[in-house]
């Protein structure tokens, strides 16, 4: 007879929903009867509600968190012949948009502790033509703020933080987004705060700034039919907006579950051949992703996949060495924190639904996969 194996998934979004229905429910049903689906007051409810939370004075919604980067750094007017440093240990977007506009990324390893960028290497990395940094807060570790702004200060650099993994995370006290110039946000169904499709957001204190990010993304205009600028069409809907209005009351219970099971399977690790996560002093993560770092990951994910569990690779080729910055120049072995740290970790089944008993029964299969191994 076949043995029934319970499956666990990385990420269950269904699980949420059960939760908060009802109020989901109820507005998005409001905005429908409202008659108002782009911008109006339900945007502006939430951006005022998401300043707040992060400490800011202006919160601007787009259509995703990548256009919330390529918004920004055109705001800033990056464009053909500046650089732009950013890591390789991150998703797409946080290189691509610096692409977009024409600038080139110029890419720094990492920390191998904290997989965020190494600021020790950050300095010798900038040139006459840098003009800003985009610092990633990668699977919801505060990246070293401190250390990134001292330096953009004295080179004179935007600093934009990619915090799209990150929100509610804090730096020092301070909500990771509201340190630089600017911070970006995305609200892809799987982020920690995820709507039920597309959405970004950029928040900043610089008025000018927010200004200008307010005016791209309506086409470059103001007042509506004079266009000042060549923009976008870039907006966070009204549909979005409601649905991350109920969600934003959670966000800081959400993140604290994760917290709590970030800890149990670090507890519960311990002490095998794997890298767990380190998070530094004075930050409070919120596990975006759990990833541990084994030179097994192979074999790992597949004895997981048999035994039902479902685990994911973020991510396997840093930036510097994806076919289409070929032309950088980056040779294999030229930032190798990176290129390890891409070979060897993977995430773990993790969100704030995750029952104990499932999570237990992940981590005995992994006690089980290095116990079989000789561990
Ligand atoms: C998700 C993500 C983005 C892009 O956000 P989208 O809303 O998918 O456009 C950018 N940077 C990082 C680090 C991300 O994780």
């Amino acid at each position: 007879m076949q043995k029934v194996i319970k499956q666990i998934q990385l990420l269950d979004l269904k699980a949420q929903y059960q939760m908060i229905k009802e109020e989901i429910k109820i507005a998005i049903d409001e905005v429908l009867e409202s008659g108002n689906y782009i911008m109006g007051p339900t945007v502006k409810k939430f951006e005022e509600s998401l300043a707040e939370y992060c400490g800011v004075k202006y919160a601007i919604g787009v259509a995703n968190g990548t256009d919330a980067l390529l918004l920004t750094l055109d705001a800033l007017e990056i464009g053909p012949g500046d650089e732009v440093i950013t890591t390789p240990f991150t998703f797409f977007a946080s290189a691509e948009v610096v692409s977009q506009l024409g600038a080139t990324p110029v890419f720094v390893d990492i920390d191998p502790d904290t997989y965020n960028l190494d600021v020790t290497k950050l300095e010798a990395a900038i040139t006459s033509k840098t003009k800003a940094i985009i610092p990633v807060h990668i699977f919801g570790q505060p990246t070293d703020m401190d250390e990134i702004m001292e330096i953009a200060n004295k080179y004179n650099l935007y600093v934009v933080e990619d915090a799209c993994q990150a929100i509610g995370a804090t730096y020092k006290g301070k909500k990771v987004g509201s340190i630089g110039n600017a911070g970006c946000f995305s609200f892809f169904p799987t982020k920690n705060l995820g709507g039920y499709g597309d959405g970004g957001i950029i928040v900043t204190n610089d008025e000018e700034l927010a200004r200008k990010v307010q005016i791209l993304r309506v086409h470059g205009s103001y007042p509506k039919y004079y266009h000042s600028m060549i923009g976008y069409n870039s907006r966070l809907d009204a549909l979005q907006a409601a649905t991350l209005q109920v969600k934003l009351k959670y966000i800081d219970q959400w993140n604290q579950k994760r917290r709590e099971k970030a800890d149990f399977y670090s507890q519960s690790l311990k002490g095998l051949p794997i890298q767990l996560p380190f998070i530094k002093a004075e930050r409070e993560a919120v596990y975006h992703l759990y990833i541990i770092q084994t030179e097994y990951r192979d074999e790992l994910i597949q004895y997981l996949k048999e035994n039902g569990i479902s685990s994911g690779i973020y991510y396997p080729v840093p930036l510097h060495r994806q076919e289409v910055y070929a032309d950088l120049g980056y040779k294999a072995g030229s930032l190798p924190e990176s290129e390890k740290a891409a070979l060897g970790t993977l995430a773990l089944p993790l969100y704030p639904e995750l029952t104990t008993e499932d999570q237990e029964h992940v981590i005995s299969v992994v006690k089980e996969f290095f116990a079989r191994k000789g561990n």
